[in-house]
């Protein structure tokens, strides 16, 4: 078989109907290899499931059922929209991925959260999988649609799926090659796997470009694209700064410390299964599919230009021992502990005699958890809605840029990499202007 690649298209490359044309059309250029085509829910759409899921276990039903409908109806008119005739295999399939979520609506929460949002939300992915491998079929690219779970096996950590990689290898090696056989296209699912016991996962948030490096990796693809609305990666996310330009090679070092701290362009477990398999990566622009993008490889060299990351949310959590004892390694070890537990991601953190400060991303109610985990032991003061901001290759202007008009109230310096914890300076304004 030739040596197949993997495209990823995002939500905002699938956002309305002249988006996926547009999408054909892209692909009407590649009509002569194998691809697996991995596509995300349609624009925004998981962020609306997020919001049935959330009623529904706050025990509003009828909410949640209000904006399920009101997701089937921009759905619907999508399709309309694509199709003069809507094939009946597709009606067949959106009615039954929608009446299975309607029934989910029906019965009690589950205990845990986490599924019940996996067995909601997954909807976004499998629902746009369908629309565009028929609308592809259609305008006479054929193409086969494929349940990435029969694929991508994980663990139980609902919302966080971990990869069985063995399992999931063995699979995509005995189901993809004979699809690609009868279609050069395979159109399946970002962002959700299964259990071994048939439970919907999802893999985080963002997470379809890393499920497109699960493909890449299982198949030994010859490279992957990620399709995106930028012309590749940027110096900066051009949504918070003027003036950044296009990287055009990069190695999979830099883009792993990059993405890690926050370039949202590439989600940040991408990099590893690639970089495993010497997998190249291109990161295009489906607006300009005609320009280059970046080209992420083993042997891009070493020179950048300063790279600036920016998370937000963040929380910086001080903790002291509250017998003025040492923070020492034991104790590390046990707040280690319930950070695994509370699942917090920590982006940065220092230590003094007696207190330890960690940067983490605030998300749910873990922070929360987590201080009340450790309260007999150790006293905890949290401050939130911080930024993080990372500079790779900085230089002192660009850092002198990045501290107008912010607090610093945490900052860790390596020679390649800087990171400052901020927040803006409290304005004051005059009470008699
Ligand atoms: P997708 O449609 O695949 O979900 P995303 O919206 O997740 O794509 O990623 C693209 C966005 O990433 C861009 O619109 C841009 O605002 C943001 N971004 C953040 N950092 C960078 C960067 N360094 N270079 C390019 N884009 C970036
Ligand atoms: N649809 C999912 C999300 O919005 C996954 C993805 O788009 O990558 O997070
Ligand atoms: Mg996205």
């Amino acid at each position: 078989m030739q040596h197949v690649n993997v495209f990823k298209f995002g939500g905002a490359s699938l956002k309305d109907a002249p988006a996926i044309r547009h999408v054909g059309n892209i692909l009407k250029t590649f009509a002569q290899q194998p691809l697996v085509i991995v596509v995300s829910a349609m624009g925004k759409t998981t962020n609306a499931l997020e919001d049935v899921a959330h009623a529904y276990w706050h025990g509003r039903p009828e909410e949640a059922r209000g904006k399920l409908d009101r997701i089937h109806g921009e759905a619907t008119a999508i399709i309309d929209a694509l199709f003069q005739e809507v094939p009946e295999e597709l009606t067949v399939a959106v009615n039954d991925l929608f009446v299975s979520v309607e029934w989910a609506l029906e019965e009690s929460p589950n205990a845990e959260y986490d599924f019940d949002y996996d067995q909601i939300v997954s909807l976004g992915e499998l629902l746009s999988s369908h629309i565009v491998a028929s609308y592809l079929t259609r305008i006479g690219l054929p193409s086969s649609w494929l349940d990435a779970r029969d694929v991508i096996q994980t663990d139980n950590t609902f919302r966080e799926g971990w990869v069985r990689w063995p399992e999931t290898t063995e699979r995509a090696e005995r189901l993809l090659p004979p699809l690609l056989q009868q279609t050069k296209f395979v159109v399946t699912q970002g962002f959700i796997g299964n259990t071994s016991e048939n439970y919907t996962t999802t893999l985080g948030r963002e997470g379809s470009d890393y499920s497109a490096a699960i493909f890449s990796y299982c198949l030994d693809a010859e490279a992957m694209s990620i399709w995106k609305d930028v012309p590749g990666v940027l110096t900066a996310d051009p949504r918070i700064f003027e003036n950044v330009s296009k990287i055009d090679r990069m190695s999979y070092r830099e883009a792993i410390e990059m993405t890690y701290y926050g370039a949202k362009v590439i989600h940040p477990k991408t990099i590893k299964p690639l970089q495993n398999k010497s997998i190249p990566l291109y990161v295009r622009s489906f607006l300009e599919p005609e320009l280059e993008g970046t080209f992420v490889t083993d042997d891009a060299g070493d020179a950048y230009p300063p790279m600036v990351a920016v998370e937000r949310e963040q929380a910086l959590i001080n903790i002291s021992t509250r017998d003025f004892s040492f923070v020492a390694e034991h104790h590390i070890k046990e707040l280690f502990e319930h950070i695994t537990t509370t699942r917090l991601q920590v982006n940065m953190m220092q230590n003094t005699a007696i207190s330890f400060n960690v940067v983490v991303n605030d998300i749910d109610d873990r922070v929360q958890r987590f201080c009340t985990l450790v309260d007999d032991q150790f006293k905890t003061t949290v401050d939130r809605n911080l930024e993080l901001i990372t500079v790779r290759h900085y230089t002192p202007e660009v850092v002198e840029s990045m501290r107008r008009g912010k607090v610093n109230l945490l900052e860790g310096r390596l020679p390649l990499t800087l990171q400052m914890v901020v927040k803006d300076v409290p304005v004051m304004r005059r009470k008699d202007g």
